[in-house]
């Protein structure tokens, strides 16, 4: 058996750490084996993917280091790999089931669905869909009329999951509901879409994070629906912030663009992913993912939720840029921060402000700097406390994370519009946003300047004036 593992990611946002994550594990396990590592993007939530977010997970998972074998950039033989580009197999595959007698067309409006809800409510009993279409006769008789198609679940007995981590998990049949696999808009659900492309690229092995778990058993009586074997499941602990919950836009940064950004090596990044969770025999903590592949097994992997500690994973990368001797270390400056391309966004802005080049670092540094100073006093406009601006840019910290194209004529527009929903006058949000995402109070254009530093430093240091505002006593 040739192993083939795939990450299947949506393209509906920031590239994830966690993309990276289990991207890394999956890459190792084939590596390790010799098999091949697939790329596929689950594209099936029309109204939440973008171009821009696929472009972003090619570029982050190469920047890491992780080449895929087969992918919708590249194509394979299993191709397409982009499920926007597959949706004639997913109706298929509906209607397979339904001649297999294993699901059926569901006509329950969205206003039954509610009315169910409601009484369910009311009477405290388990929520979720009564079955009421799953005895219908002769629905081919109304397969033009508005419909989705329903996987019919066992009604008693126990469905169980054997994942490679945990041993055999258990779940009640009764408590999950016949799940939708093909909505009325002809799209699919994730359940249907992930499950008959796994079948179709004969992925062996689906390796991915503790979160899916729950929806497992859907796919492991898909299968069974299908008469198709499945594959073996090996769902990975989640990373998690200090506290221990699920790692999280508020507490960490998550998306890869910022640790490109920040200037940590890949090399360094893949590293620290893979003490996620999982050791070296000799325990070392410092090691080259070849070494990493030579010693993969999966019984090395601990179900403990590995903390993603942002200050070791920058004592780490210490260790990696130091062992660069100094030509090397001038080629990652060049190619990064100190690189043509950022030095040529930037002159515009400082040109008209300085008069000697000597001036330009001075003026300029907040460009090049990690981590800025806030003064509490410069970040609270008049008239306003620090905690109500703290509230303010946690607001507009949500709101940044929902901006795909960050540009600056966008930036005007969603920062003016933010102004008006939370009853805010321009300058009371744009000057304490210009000393949060700069540490100065006189510079370029707010917009320009928030446009050249990126999405992710204005984020990270909008974080870190929310925590300098945090610690202020009131009165
Ligand atoms: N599209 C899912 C995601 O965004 C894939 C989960 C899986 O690997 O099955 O992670």
């Amino acid at each position: 058996m040739t192993v083939r593992v795939r990450i299947a990611p949506s393209p509906t946002g920031d590239p994830h750490v966690g993309t990276a994550y289990i991207g890394l594990f999956n890459y190792a396990f084939a590596k390790k084996h010799g098999g091949k590592f697939i790329l596929r993007i689950e594209d099936t939530d029309q109204t939440r993917s973008t171009k821009e977010s696929e472009q972003m997970i090619y570029h982050s998972l190469k920047w890491v280091g992780l080449e895929w074998d087969e992918g919708p950039d590249k194509g394979g033989p299993h191709g397409p790999y982009r499920q926007s580009e597959r949706l004639h197999h997913y109706k298929d595959a509906a209607h397979t089931l339904i001649e297999r007698g294993e699901a059926y067309r569901c006509f329950c409006t969205a206003e039954r669905l509610d009315e169910l809800r409601t009484k369910q409510r009311a009477a405290g009993g388990r929520l979720g869909y009564d079955r009421h279409c799953r005895g219908l006769d002769n629905t081919q008789a109304r397969a033009s009329e508005p419909h989705v198609i329903r996987l019919k679940l066992p009604t008693e007995g126990k469905i169980v999951v054997q994942d490679k981590l945990r041993g055999a998990i258990e779940f009640d049949a009764a408590e999950i509901d016949d799940q939708v696999l093909l909505k009325t808009d002809g799209f699919p659900t994730y359940h249907l879409a992930n499950v008959v492309d796994d079948h179709m690229m004969q992925i062996t092995h689906v390796i991915r994070a503790e979160e899916w778990i729950t929806s497992t058993p859907k796919h492991v009586q898909l299968y069974k629906s299908f008469g198709w074997q499945a594959p073996e499941f090996i769902h990975m602990p989640l990373l998690r912030n200090a506290d221990k919950s699920k790692i999280s836009k508020r507490k960490n940064p998550v998306s890869l663009n910022y640790y490109e950004r920040a200037g940590f090596l890949p090399e360094a990044m893949l590293n620290y992913l893979a003490l996620m969770g999982w050791t070296l025999p000799d325990q070392r903590e410092k090691f080259p993912i070849k070494d990493m592949i030579e010693h993969f097994s999966f019984d090395r992997i601990s179900l403990g939720g590995p903390v993603f500690d942002l200050a070791k994973l920058t004592w780490l990368n210490g260790l990696y840029l130091r062992e660069l001797d100094d030509d090397r270390y001038l080629g990652v400056l060049r190619g990064h921060v100190l690189s043509d391309a950022y030095l040529k966004r930037v002159i515009p802005l400082v040109k008209e402000r300085i008069d000697k080049l000597e001036d330009f670092a001075s003026y300029a540094g907040f460009f090049f700097s990690g981590k800025v100073e806030h003064k509490v006093e410069e970040l609270v406009a008049k008239g306003k406390t620090p905690a109500e601006t703290k509230k303010t840019f946690e607001l507009l910290g949500e709101e940044f994370d929902t901006i795909v194209r960050w540009e600056a004529k966008l930036l005007d527009e969603r920062l003016r519009a933010f102004c008006e929903k939370n009853a805010l006058k321009p300058k009371e949000l744009f000057m304490p946003v210009r000393v949060a995402v700069t540490g100065r109070s006189a510079t370029p254009g707010l917009f320009e300047t928030m446009e050249v530093l990126g999405k992710e430093v204005c984020r990270t240091r909008l974080r870190d004036a929310i925590a300098v505002l945090a610690v202020v006593k009131p009165g």
